[in-house]
């Protein structure tokens, strides 16, 4: 099955941002949204009864300034925060940053090529323009964890994390899924990372569908080449289905 086919009206559609539905940046702060994908969020989230989310590492704050006008379901900082489709907040208490914060700022003092971002309840350091300090900035931020009682250590692409163990994109799908108006339907989950494999297993436990985008070992049923693609698969679905309705 492709990934076009799996998209209907009786799916409840999870997205990652980076790398999923914007190609990643050299700095965080630097991607670029293309023309048009709020647009087509918005008719997606109007075919699906507003069961659409988008499902990040980053801030519910920062995705919302990327798509706005839009605002849409979004569980951010792996689940750590997240807004319900009824724009209700539900917000995971924060554990004691300070071991984590400390070493973070001490590497990006050592190596200025390094880029800390602090969130609520997480701090992450981002080494795309140094990658050969990845082990440091493991090794350094896996000790930090250590000794921070609540949080665990998350490796994505070019970048390790320090973030609350009890959360997950997992976990955060599951409990949109208990709620409208995501409850019943098919989950279908897109992502591109190692950090997403977890979600794919999950949705596809009950039913639902793992999607990866590019390269890479995965347990996902399906995968698209990249962004792009996956964008215009979004587009194309959208046509076959008002076609179809027409
Ligand atoms: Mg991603």
């Amino acid at each position: 099955m492709t990934f076009s086919d799996a998209l209907g009206p009786s799916c409840a559609l999870f997205l990652d941002f980076d790398g999923t539905l914007v190609e990643i940046a050299s700095h965080p702060q630097a991607v670029v949204i293309p023309t048009g994908l709020s647009a087509t969020l918005a008719r997606w989230r109007n075919v699906l009864g507003g069961a659409v989310a988008v499902v990040s590492g980053r801030p519910i704050q920062q995705i919302d300034g990327f798509l706005a006008p839009l605002v849409l379901s979004v569980a951010g900082v792996h689940g750590a925060e997240r807004r319900r489709a009824d724009g209700s907040l539900a917000w995971h208490p924060v554990h004691p940053m300070q071991p984590v914060v400390d070493a973070a700022r001490a590497l990006v003092r050592a190596y200025p090529s390094l880029e800390m971002e602090s969130k609520r309840g997480a701090v992450a350091v981002h080494y795309r323009q140094a990658p050969q300090l990845q082990f440091l900035c493991l090794s350094t931020m896996q000790a930090a964890v250590e000794r921070s009682e609540g949080l665990t250590l998350l490796c994505g692409k070019m970048v390790v994390e320090a973030k609350p163990s009890c959360t997950s994109k997992s976990l955060a799908i599951d409990a949109f899924m208990q709620e409208a108006p995501f409850a019943g339907r098919t989950a279908v989950f897109v992502g591109d990372d190692a950090t997403d494999e977890s979600g794919f297993a999950s949705v596809q436990r009950r039913g639902g569908i793992g999607v990866k985008v590019g390269e890479g070992p995965t347990v996902a049923q399906t995968r698209v080449a990249n962004p792009m693609a996956m964008r215009e698969a979004m587009e194309r679905a959208l046509e076959r289905y008002t076609e179809r309705r027409a």
